[in-house]
């Protein structure tokens, strides 16, 4: 007999409809998998064997032939177990067909019969909903993240047994609610404070620039200085995100399985990579492509600290991503893409020893060392970056005489104005939220510079050597410091400031 099963597959993140058809027939008791089966799939077969014997059904003793459908879909990882078993169960007339239909099975089987988790439920939840799948089975791990899809039924379920019941008598399960999970940073993305920074008015202030216009920044500053602390409060000071832009993250995060039972994402990412990191941990890659650390960053802060430390040729793969906001993995099957919309926060020492600058203690490197350091800090990434922000160490009587700073709250406000004035402001544009992402003709539409504006920044074109990158660069962080002052007119004091912010083109 024949049993036709509906399930899913993980393409980027998105999914793609897999049918799990199961053939039980006379012939010498053997299971066959066909339809382009990863080796994973193959030992699933051992899995399914043992769940349905140890749920206590009787595993057919005949020819089982599998066949997974697109054939020319790779299909990988455990998440055919639970329809593969419950195709030999309905087959071999042990549970009822009549559901199989219109609802979606998936989930892992330990050999005790239990459903355990998989990962990116959420991209096949919506998939399903937009195939007009009326219901979808997962385990009890997954069920928070496919019940964020309106409008379809999601049965969040323990083991085989409870399924087969599932289907002989689905009035007596009810579907799961998501737990009321509002879009805000929860106490953790909190509990780090502006008002534990003491002193580093100028760093405080480029970080609230940053935030306010989604803007680049790389802190630069001697061991000691409180990079990492200030660079680990801008998620703190970040407007919540969108129900959609969390939509987004949790997506990511649920193909990346780091969901861990969770729904919605509410907080915005922070990933701090180790400088160790290989290019497809930070971009994404694998033979089943997985999203990297730039990805699971979007919508948040991508921090890379020690940024020396970084092998150049990594640091390379995050350029095109750096403009496109998106990044796009090849395969010989299928290429996918990831959102990767991410603010670059960097830090890096000013020089090997790290005391170039300080007013404590002296450098020790010759100035050659020094040239060859900078040497790896400039080219395409640092002219990606809008913000590059020295930072001094405390002097001792500052670090025990200053009061604390501003604490998150009060800045947040302020970002969370400037951002309004944007959303108004590109309202009409898909691409473009805030400054930070402004192009050619927005740029001109509303970067406009009086004639004193326009001779400061041709000087400073002339004395910094100013890349036309880095100087589109200073007129963007120019209309977020206009914006933060409610100042629809960019005047020379708003761009004064701004090219304060290439302190570093100068050196490199
Ligand atoms: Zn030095």
């Amino acid at each position: 007999m024949l049993a036709r099963i509906w399930s899913a597959a993980v393409l980027g993140i998105d999914a793609i409809r897999v049918g799990v058809e199961v053939d039980v027939a006379a012939g010498l008791p053997v299971i066959a998998v066909v339809g382009l089966p990863d080796t994973a799939v193959q030992e699933s077969k051992e899995r399914v064997k043992a769940a349905i014997k140890n749920a206590g059904f009787a595993f057919p003793m005949r020819r089982i032939v599998v066949n997974l459908t697109p054939a020319d879909l790779r299909k990988e990882g455990p998440i055919f177990d639970l329809p593969i078993a419950l195709g030999i169960l309905a087959a071999s007339e042990q549970a009822d067909a009549s559901l199989l239909g219109d609802h979606m099975f998936l989930g892992e089987l330990s050999l005790d019969g239990s459903l355990r988790g998989v990962a990116g439920v959420l991209p096949i939840a919506a998939a399903a909903k937009g195939l007009g799948i009326r219901g979808i089975v997962v385990s009890q791990e997954n069920c928070q993240e496919a019940a964020l899809v309106e409008g379809l039924a999601v049965y969040g379920l323990k083991n085989l047994t409870e399924v087969v019941d599932f289907l002989s008598c689905p009035e007596r399960f009810a579907p799961s609610v998501p737990c009321p999970a509002p879009v805000t940073a929860s106490t953790t993305a909190y509990s780090l404070d502006l008002a534990d920074v003491k002193g580093q008015h100028h760093a405080r202030r480029a970080l609230e620039i940053a935030a306010a216009g989604g803007h680049n920044l790389i802190f630069v500053g001697p061991p000691g200085s409180g990079k990492t602390l200030l660079a680990r409060r801008l998620p703190g000071i970040l407007p919540p995100m969108t129900f959609a832009e969390a939509l987004e993250v949790t997506r990511i995060h649920s193909v990346a399985g780091l969901l861990k039972g969770r729904g919605l994402v509410g907080d915005r990412p922070f990933r701090s990579p180790h400088h160790s990191a290989s290019g497809p941990s930070l971009v994404g890659g694998g033979g089943f492509p997985r999203p990297g650390e730039i990805s699971l960053a979007s919508h948040g802060v991508l921090f890379l600290d020690e940024l020396t430390e970084f092998k150049r040729e990594v640091l390379e793969f995050l350029r095109q991503p750096l403009e496109d906001g998106y990044v796009s993995i090849s395969r010989t099957r299928q290429s996918v893409t990831f959102p990767a919309q991410f603010m670059l926060v960097a830090s890096t020492n000013p020089c090997a020893c790290g005391y170039f600058g300080d007013a404590i203690q002296p450098c020790t490197c010759s100035p050659r060392k020094r040239e060859q350091y900078w040497a790896r800090l400039s080219g395409p990434l640092m002219d990606r970056i809008d913000l590059q922000v020295a930072v001094q160490r405390l002097k001792p009587e500052e670090m025990t005489r200053s009061p604390g700073g501003e604490g998150s709250a009060a800045v947040r406000q302020r970002v969370q104005a400037a951002r309004q004035i944007q959303q108004q402001r590109f309202a009409a544009l898909k691409q473009v939220n805030c400054n930070a992402q402004m192009q050619a003709a927005q740029l001109r539409e509303w970067c406009a510079l009086d004639d004193p504006s326009r001779l400061l920044l041709e000087r400073a074109i002339k004395q910094l050597g100013l890349s036309a990158r880095a100087t589109d660069r200073i007129l963007k962080v120019a209309r977020t410091i206009a914006d933060l002052a409610s100042h629809e007119v960019l005047s020379t004091a708003h761009l004064a400031e701004a090219i304060q912010y290439r302190t570093f083109d100068r050196v490199l």
